[in-house]
């Protein structure tokens, strides 16, 4: 049973606005070959810190190093409750492996897993926006720094899978990756099992359906002032 199951599942359409503009379900953005990709709609809801310390996603892998982000990340995303969208999943999966076929502990960094299309890295449709790329500075011991570094383990990469795409070692900045590892797997979006996929593809306006949603708007009006006629 994966810890996960533990983690509510949500509907980014279902979200205040202020996330769900930030998150952009569903919208289409373009590929550098001008392909357009839709955004994921399903993400976990990590409620705070200690959830996201204490669930694993593998034996090696928490939930913790996906969602690590600075300032560079949609102010509105930088706090709890925050949002991975769950083919992370399926990351952390080839992760394991990819771990086990180095033979060393595998450190994703700051801002190196999820990252939304608002964050200041997001550029044309990285699969980072998706929750299914993970940038890569050290394994073991090895500072990825230099060229043969960097390509000897972007080999043992590829070689896991045809799904598993890498960065070749350069300096173009966002093209190339001359400081870390990049491990993608593409444009998966992953639907959960407790996920319809009848519902239209828009706000559910008024309808709150998850506790801090309430919780937030009983606030809200414990704090508006009280008027009397
Ligand atoms: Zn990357």
């Amino acid at each position: 049973m994966s810890e996960t199951q533990g983690l509510k599942v949500v509907d980014a359409f279902d979200l205040e606005d202020e996330i769900r503009k930030a998150l952009k379900p569903g919208e289409l953005v373009f590929d550098e070959q001008g392909r357009r990709h839709r955004l994921p709609r399903y993400f976990y809801e990590i409620p705070d810190h200690d959830v996201a310390m204490n669930t694993r996603l593998t034996p090696h892998f928490g939930l913790n190093e996906f969602i690590f982000v600075d300032f560079k990340e949609d102010a509105h995303l930088q706090a709890f409750p925050k949002y991975v969208p769950c083919a992370v999943r399926v990351l952390a999966f080839f992760l394991e492996q990819f771990r086990a076929a180095a033979g060393a502990s595998v450190h994703v960094q700051v801002n190196g897993g999820y990252r939304s299309p608002t964050h200041k890295m997001s550029f044309n449709a990285s699969p980072h926006m998706w929750g299914t790329a993970a940038d890569i500075y050290r394994i073991g011991s090895t500072i990825l720094k230099t060229r043969d570094a960097i390509e000897k383990f972007n080999d043992i990469a590829e070689d896991l899978s045809e799904d598993v795409h890498v960065l070749p070692y350069g300096h173009i900045t966002g093209k190339a990756a001359d400081d870390h590892v990049h491990i993608d797997l593409g444009y998966i979006t992953l639907v959960p099992r407790e996920i319809g996929e009848d519902r239209m593809e828009q706000p559910q306006e008024n309808r709150p359906r998850f506790a801090f949603e309430d919780r937030r708007k009983r606030e809200r009006r414990a704090a508006e002032p009280v008027t009397s006629d």
